[in-house]
């Protein structure tokens, strides 16, 4: 692919196939009563339609099936070839429990933001389709001033827990398309740690959730502002995905 073709291909797959899922966590649960509602009188209606439609599944990017469709494993192939296009050195990830296209990027450094474990060193598997995101975005994040962000999670094979309670729905972060965030480490070496300096309004900090909300690439932000009981020391950050989207994409 040449790289104004990818260019295309992002600024699609950013345009048009990040919409649809913007749902955070905190409300899947609303969400959920609502869709089982819809549900619920597409059956007692019993057409044709609603019979063949496949369910969606709560908290699920729409299309999202397990194991990956073909449009799943397409959308993955593309984004790996958009990867590469953006310059990213990335491998395949091994095989992983709800990752439809596992990806390493090694260096883990997007258009010069470094992005780190609080914890532990890598491998770090985690869906082509955040680190894409996240190279996209890098940009943007590098023009406020961001050159570090320390992680305490990326993939984990984990329910939702919002507002102090576990959830029966699955996490994105069992995806790969989730990141919770301790710390934002400015180009002067200042580092906003969420659970130290974003209640005492950290500008860094509010930025950039700012940013993250208004990008269309990403779901709301779960901070300690929304979702004090489960997110106070870190900032929830999930990439938008809608695989039915992205299967109805054109070639490039
Ligand atoms: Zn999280």
């Amino acid at each position: 692919m040449s790289p104004s073709c990818a260019r295309t291909a992002l600024i699609a797959l950013l345009a048009v196939g990040f919409v649809g899922a913007s749902v955070p966590e905190a409300d899947a649960k609303s969400k959920k009563s609502k869709s089982a509602k819809v549900e619920k009188s597409k059956k007692s209606k019993k057409s044709k339609k609603s019979a063949k439609a496949p369910a969606k599944k709560a908290n699920m990017p729409n299309g999202w099936t397990w194991p990956p469709s073909r449009a799943m494993r397409q959308a993955g192939s593309q984004c790996l070839d958009d990867l590469t296009a953006m310059g990213v050195k990335w491998e395949r990830g091994k095989r992983t429990k709800k990752i439809a296209t596992p990806v390493v990027v090694p260096d883990m450094e997007f258009g010069g933001v470094k992005v780190k474990s609080w914890w532990r060193k890598g491998p770090h598997v985690i869906d082509c389709h955040l680190a894409l995101a996240l190279a996209h975005f890098a940009p943007q994040l590098h023009a406020l001033g961001v050159r570090e962000i320390k992680f305490s999670s990326l993939y984990r094979y984990d329910h939702v827990t919002s507002h102090g309670v576990k959830r029966k729905t699955l996490s994105r972060h069992a995806l790969g398309l989730a990141m919770d965030v301790r710390s934002f480490t400015d180009a002067a070496g200042n580092e906003a740690i969420v659970v130290e300096d974003y209640n005492d309004g950290n500008e860094l900090l509010l930025r950039i959730e700012q940013f993250f909300n208004e990008s269309g690439g990403f779901r709301t932000v779960l901070t300690p502002r929304n979702d004090p009981a489960s997110h106070d020391d870190h900032f929830h950050i999930e990439v938008k995905v809608d695989y039915a989207v992205e299967a109805k994409k054109p070639n490039t």
